[in-house]
């Protein structure tokens, strides 16, 4: 019989170093890394820091502390989104070529007076599963000659992807594999709810979204293993996989560690953190035990 090889499973935890980690990345760091190990995978890190004001070496150092401290290895080289610029950039000229792409010129303020005006009527504004306002319309209605004459007179721009189209695009409802915490087995994609998404922010030549499926299909992921509040985001996820032509990973949504007052742990509420814990005497097994594993 001939043996065929079988890729070993690829897990990766990509935290974006714009603050310290707290027990709700613990909690995915254990879980990446203990499924790679029971699966006899590989455990990559990645900095999420496009965001070139908020992430620093500072954080990032910390976090490798913090990884280091929790008694975590992690295959080097560590990949850093910030050194693959041009990638993203790549993925996205493909979609504006296809048409799939168009300039946003609105600013935020322009954006919260149109929602604040839509929701003082009957009908207001309509919103993501975040909760953030979807795009308004404006731009992506635009004759082309607008388009191009205040990209040439160097207008601040994002780029947004035109949901409907990219949608027309593609014919058989999308979907994932999930064997997280929440919803598991065929899960189907239902990306319209997020309206026209950022794929190039105006003060990032990126986004979240764009990036996280480039770098996952370039380092071979097979597993995301990530926390519950990026469910739904899978959907985007799956489209723009799908648009690009990369492979989808399974995916496990994992529960989220909440604080007393029932909130998802986050950087800016100065939450409990693994460096104030390691600080007041904890160790790494009180906190395996504090988030629950
Ligand atoms: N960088 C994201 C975060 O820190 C995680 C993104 C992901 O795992 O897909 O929340």
């Amino acid at each position: 019989m001939i043996a065929i090889p079988r890729q070993k499973p690829v897990f990766r935890f990509a935290p974006s170093p714009n603050g310290p980690l707290h027990l709700g990345h613990a909690l995915s760091a254990f879980l990446n890394r203990d499924m790679a190990a029971s699966n006899h995978g590989r455990f990559l890190l990645r900095m999420e820091d496009i965001d070139l004001t908020r992430c620093t070496p500072e954080f990032e150092a910390d976090i490798y502390a913090d990884l280091e401290w929790l008694d975590i290895d992690w295959e080097l080289p560590v990949r850093r989104q910030s050194e693959h610029f041009s990638e993203y950039q790549t993925a996205l000229n493909g979609l504006i070529e296809r048409g799939l792409a168009y300039p946003s010129f609105l600013t935020r303020g322009e954006i919260r007076a149109r929602v604040a005006a839509a929701d003082t009527t009957a009908l207001a504004w309509p919103r993501d599963p975040d909760g953030s306002p979807l795009y308004p319309p404006d731009d992506r209605e635009r004759t082309e000659d607008s388009r191009q004459a205040l990209l040439a007179s160097g207008l601040k721009h994002a780029w947004r992807l035109d949901m409907a189209r990219a949608l027309a695009l593609v014919d058989e409802p999308m979907s994932w594999t999930e064997t997280g915490d929440g919803e598991t087995g065929r899960v189907i994609a239902n990306a319209s709810g997020w309206g026209d998404v950022v794929l190039s922010r105006s003060d990032a030549p990126s986004s979240y979204h764009l990036c996280v499926v480039v770098d996952d299909a370039v380092q071979g992921i097979t597993h995301v293993v990530r926390g519950l509040d990026l469910f739904h985001a899978t959907s985007v996820h799956r489209l723009l996989q799908t648009l690009l032509g990369l492979p989808a990973p399974i995916y496990h949504h994992h529960r989220l560690i909440i604080d007393e007052e029932g909130l998802k742990l986050s950087k800016s509420r100065g939450d409990t953190g693994l460096a104030e814990l390691r600080e007041s005497g904890a160790s790494p097994t009180d906190i395996r035990r504090l988030v629950g594993l």
